[in-house]
């Protein structure tokens, strides 16, 4: 059985819980809606307003205008998400982070310590929220595509079990939106068809499905059943890093995008950091509203794990290596591979002094973005404008 852990409203609920004042109040994190921020969270009472991550800021103050617009801190987010780790490896090292706030853990090395699995992923529950005062929800199911509908399913404070046995019973009734890679555009395709829900696709012949759908197709009769064969893979055995968004709505601001480069960025980079690891090949993935997807990459001189190189370098691929006229864009992704151990990069700082130079500019562009949170968004523009020409 694996555990998928995910903490509800997460940025915001940090927030919350760090302001009591805010109890009750709608709350979004991001951008400010006066410039051209992007939500990165909104908590529960923000939502009903319909307020959504990665949409505009200035949309959300339409929405929800008496709500309180917070900067992001993401220092604080990721020591967070660090605590929250330290709880995860209690149980077991095979945690598989998917964001700061998310992860899949096989924990079935310790059942015979613990207890079950479920038992496992009540007590990490438990424990973040006496640990940290934060709430995660949980889902426990055989494989990961099971475990992360699970955990979605009750949210907030979600703790869903997929029992072995009763797999297709979960999954039957549920919308085909829940299968993954089903977007707006296949799930038109499949309205279409009279499809509606996970039921409706496991009653169609594999040959249907990779007809409409090529190669996709046969990769959804297999989740419609509930078939995952995926390992938990954490970060140190893992062959590339690598983040990506789906955005609420397309995005032609090439500002906007910029900021989100940063963000993706940061994310990867700390990743690599936390597990030591070092890659040579920095990728940007760009998927444009009409689903036509792109990727570029960069191979650099060495190995880094610096937000900052992987930053330049994302970025110039983002600002020099779309297509003259392109489409609006509905995914964003950076991801690193080519990893060199840690080791081999230590010997070529002798040689290379610079690396070090950078990696005190990560600390310091951390410490930036928690005093002038209140531009974080915008600041990652600006950090743009100013190293370009
Ligand atoms: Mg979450």
């Amino acid at each position: 059985m694996i555990l998928h852990i995910d903490m509800d409203a997460y940025y915001a609920s940090v927030e919350m819980r760090d302001r009591p004042e805010l109890k009750g109040q709608p709350v979004v994190v991001g951008g400010t809606p006066e410039g051209r921020g992007v939500v990165s969270a909104a908590n529960y009472e923000a939502r009903k307003y319909g307020v959504r991550s990665a949409m505009p800021a200035g949309r959300a103050k339409r929405l929800c205008p008496h709500a309180v617009f917070l900067p992001p801190r993401m220092e604080i987010y990721a020591d967070v998400s660090h605590k929250i780790h330290e709880i995860f490896q209690r149980y077991t090292p095979l945690i598989e982070p998917l964001s700061l706030d998310e992860a899949f853990l096989d924990v079935s090395g310790s059942e015979g310590l613990f207890g079950t699995t479920e038992k496992i992923g009540r007590r990490i529950k438990d424990e973040i929220l006496q640990d940290l005062d934060l709430v995660a929800s949980v889902g426990v199911a055989p494989n990961k595509f099971l475990a992360k509908i699970a955990s979605d399913l009750e949210k907030p404070d979600g703790f869903v079990v997929v029992d072995p046995e009763r797999t297709q019973q979960f999954l039957d009734p549920l919308p085909i939106s829940r299968l993954w890679g089903v977007g707006r555009v296949m799930q038109d395709a499949f309205e279409r068809l009279g499809v509606h829900t996970i039921f409706d696709v496991r009653s169609m012949a594999v040959e249907t499905l990779q007809r409409h759908f090529g190669d996709h197709g046969s990769h959804l009769w297999e989740l419609s059943r509930g078939i995952d064969q995926r390992r938990v893979i954490p970060d140190r055995e893992a062959k590339s890093i690598s983040h990506e968004t789906t955005f609420a709505e397309d995005i032609s601001e090439m500002e906007v995008l910029r900021a989100w480069i940063v963000e993706l960025t940061d994310q990867v980079a700390r990743r690599l950091r936390r597990s030591d690891l070092y890659g040579r090949t920095v990728q940007l993935k760009v998927r444009f509203s009409d689903f036509k997807t792109i990727t570029r990459s960069t191979t650099l001189p060495q190995a880094t794990n610096s937000t900052q190189q992987i930053w330049q370098a994302t970025n110039e691929m983002l600002s020099n290596r779309l297509p003259a006229e392109h489409l609006a864009v509905r995914l964003l992704g950076v991801g690193v591979t080519g990893f060199q151990s840690s080791k081999l990069n230590q010997l070529s700082l002798f040689s290379d002094d610079s690396h070090e130079a950078q990696s005190s500019l990560d600390v310091a562009s951390d410490e930036i973005r928690e005093r002038f949170g209140s531009k974080s968004i915008g600041r990652a523009s600006g950090l743009g404008r100013r190293r370009r020409p």
